[in-house]
């Protein structure tokens, strides 16, 4: 239980209630100075005892107290990197990045030397380096080719209270772990109270407590809910930066799309303020942050802003707990966030805009009383907050798709997942339809065994779909078309699209379709790209993110080495562009759609309704093909399909025979899904038969 350090750490507040202004402060001292004013710094050495003395400590501590940044150089000081790595997981691309670059900078040392990060696609280590920040995906991954990661001597489970799909698989792995190599020790660090949970599931792991020191937040709820939260948030920043004292602002909102619109209407009202006064109008600094923006921009939320200029910066939940900036004294916040939700009945994942928890919250809340007492403006009322809330967030193990947890446990030679030690396990119904999408795939056999192809998807670190479709462009003989379209879809969108000149930029953009398919569409501006030289210029002419375009070329060359290690040809069809469609139609059976009414289509496998994206060549070019294949759907106001490819039902019908078939006439859909249901349960069947063998054998 709890070593009852709490009151043992009881130190001298450095303030007395007073606002300092930390932004002065991060500019007056040095580096070694900031490292010492942190909560956690007060705590070092109880800190440092209590991981000497247990192979599983967690950590609790309020976000901002210096978890993430110091405790990794807490070990490495304490000696613990003598002897192999101090590896630290953050549950997103953006936190790995920008707190490896700040530990490298508190340690004076180039980043990627003694300080590395490691996320998908992006490995900046070298044999020198000491402490690697990576994210949770990458260290799951690792599990793959060393299981007992003997290369680290600790890792730090950072952000677990996040409750990530992949933290949650490592916290099974990492319990074996623990037990097979006593010279290993893990550390879990969670920014909010309810850590018992982790203990227990450690066997009564201690939790050490960080004191901490925060101001009292002012909660302004909203009388009315509010239509329009974009326009709410706005307006509020507007009368806080034009009334309100000194202090940044943070605003909460779900995605990268409504930040944008957010910012530039945020810009396009101070203009319209400082144009029509006549005195001056203090600056207001508009700063945009989610994980798709590039670094450098990223970075820029952390610099100090020109003196008498007020920072807004406005965030997806990034700014919850996984990344802390100084100087906040206003939150604003809408309620929401996005969520990645599988439907297990539907068999669809979708990105969903949710109400966000309680504890989310309250946590954003909490970010504006780090420098001073601060003030949060809630967009919606007490009484959602009361009723509609719920009290924590549902872990994302029991809300998603398991494609890729399912194949990598399989590889893991964990035989029956129903058996592995998750925290929270996930609903069996998941965990059998996931199996049942593989299945279709043909990653795992009648039995739910890895057949050799699913052994093969696993060496690739992409979605299942994505390592079929490259694995197929094998057979088809067009591994060199797939393995570009595999990695433009493996970064953010390549498509600039700047509000003032959309109209330019979509008629720069509709040059580049291909009649039939995104995907293509995809794959024709990566070969232009290619005869112009990887021109930066032509990208800019074209309106095309030229950052993006690298970051495939990247990919593409990462996928490339897997392949080669595989002994896999990068043969091409020369483009025969019907053989790409193939490989593409190979990889999401499950997403293929029949054409229903005017511009309508329908899920083959449950008749989900879905539409073709505004941004589709399809839809640009008025194309309504009869089945059409999509890369995701994504629910806002409709059902959206993004990235498709108009397929032959032959196709279907020949990689999918025991789902599709083409006869006279055509199959109803009632009679493909009672077929689609009996073979599913015939599978699931034969996996409860096999489940209950193995049970008899190992006398359980
Ligand atoms: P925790 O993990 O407990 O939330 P962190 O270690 O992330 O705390 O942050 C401690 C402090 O380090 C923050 O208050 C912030 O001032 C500073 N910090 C963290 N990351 C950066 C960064 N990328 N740039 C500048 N300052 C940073
Ligand atoms: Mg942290």
């Amino acid at each position: 239980g709890d070593v009852g350090f709490r009151e043992k750490l009881q130190f001298s507040q450095h303030l007395e209630g007073k606002a300092e202004a930390v932004s002065d402060f991060a500019r007056s001292k040095s580096l070694s100075e900031q490292r010492q004013y942190l909560p956690i710094y007060a705590a070092r050495d109880d800190l440092l005892g209590v991981v000497r003395e247990n192979q599983v400590v967690v950590v609790v501590g309020e976000t901002g107290s210096g978890k993430t940044t110091q405790l990794t150089q807490y070990l490495h000081e304490d000696g613990y990197t003598r002897t192999g790595l101090v590896g630290c997981t953050q549950p997103r691309r953006v936190a790995a990045m920008s707190v490896a670059r700040r530990v490298s900078e508190e340690m004076g040392t180039a980043l990627g030397d003694e300080i590395g990060y490691a996320i998908r696609f992006e490995d900046v280590t070298c044999p020198n380096t000491k402490i690697k920040y990576m994210t949770d995906g990458v260290l799951l991954r690792e599990t793959l080719k060393d299981a007992d990661l003997d290369r680290y001597r600790v890792i730090i489970m950072d952000e677990a209270h996040e409750r990530s799909l992949d933290t949650d698989v490592l916290f099974g792995i990492l319990k074996k772990v623990v037990a097979r190599r006593r010279d290993f020790k893990l550390i879990v660090t969670s920014a909010t109270l309810n850590a018992e949970k982790f203990s227990k599931f450690f066997g009564g792991a201690p939790v050490f407590h960080i004191p901490g020191r925060t101001f009292p937040v002012d909660i302004i709820f909203s009388k009315t809910p509010c239509e329009d939260y974009v326009e709410a948030a706005v307006k509020q920043a507007i009368t806080v930066h034009m009334t309100s004292g000194p202090g940044d602002i943070l605003i909460f909102m779900t995605g990268q799309e409504e930040i944008e619109t957010a910012c530039y209407a945020l810009a396009e009202r101070m203009e319209q303020i400082v144009s029509s006064s006549t005195k001056a109008v203090p600056k207001l600094s508009i700063l945009p942050i989610y994980s798709q923006l590039p670094a450098d921009l990223q970075a820029k939320i952390f610099q100090k802003a020109e003196e008498g200029t007020r920072k807004c910066i406005v965030a997806t939940n990034i700014a919850e707990t996984s990344l802390t900036v100084d100087g906040i004294l206003y939150v604003i916040d809408t309620g929401y966030g996005k969520m990645k939700v599988y439907n297990p009945r539907m068999g669809m994942d979708a990105l969903q805009v949710f109400p966000c928890s309680r504890a989310a919250a309250d946590q954003r809340a909490g970010r504006a009383g780090r420098t001073g007492p601060g003030t949060c403006y809630r967009l919606f009322t007490e009484s959602a907050y009361q009723n509609e809330m719920l009290p924590n967030p549902v872990p994302e193990i029991q809300r998603t798709n398991l494609g890729n947890v399912v194949l990598l446990l399989k590889s893991l030679n964990v035989e029956n997942l129903l058996d592995f030690d998750f925290m929270d396990p996930p609903p069996q119904e998941n965990i059998l339809n996931s199996m049942y999408q593989l299945w279709l795939l043909g990653a795992l056999n009648n039995v739910g065994g890895l057949t050799s192809l699913g052994r093969k998807m696993v060496e690739f670190p992409l979605d299942p779909t994505l390592a079929k479709m490259l694995l197929m462009g094998k057979e088809l003989g067009c591994v060199d078309e797939v393995l570009t379209i595999v990695s433009m879809l493996s970064v953010p969108s390549v498509f600039f699209r700047p509000k003032d000149r959309a109209e330019e930029s979509d008629a720069a953009r509709e040059k580049f379709f291909v009649p039939e398919s995104d995907h293509l569409t995809l794959l024709n501006i990566y070969l232009q790209w290619e005869s112009n030289q990887y021109s930066g210029d032509w990208c800019n002419d074209h309106f095309l993110h030229v950052k993006g375009l690298q970051k495939a070329r990247e990919v593409r060359s990462q996928l490339l080495d897997i392949l080669k290690t595989l002994k896999i040809p990068l043969s091409s069809c020369r483009m025969e562009w019907d053989v790409v469609r193939k490989a593409i139609c190979s990889a999401y059976l499950q997403n293929a759609t029949r054409l229903k009414g005017v511009g309508e289509y329908i899920n083959c496998q449950n008749g989900t309704p879905c539409h073709l994206h505004p941004s589709s060549a399809l839809y640009g070019l008025g194309y309504t093909p009869d089945y059409i294949v999509y890369h995701e759907l994504v629910l806002t106001k409709k059902e959206y399909m993004q990235c498709v490819s108009a397929v032959d039902p032959q196709w279907l019908a020949e990689l999918a025979p025991m789902f599709f078939s083409v006869k006279e006439g055509d199959t109803s859909f009632l009679d493909r899904k009672r077929w689609h249901d009996e073979e599913k349960t015939a599978m699931e069947e034969e996996m409860e038969k096999l489940r209950q063998e193995q049970a008899e054998a190992t006398g359980r």
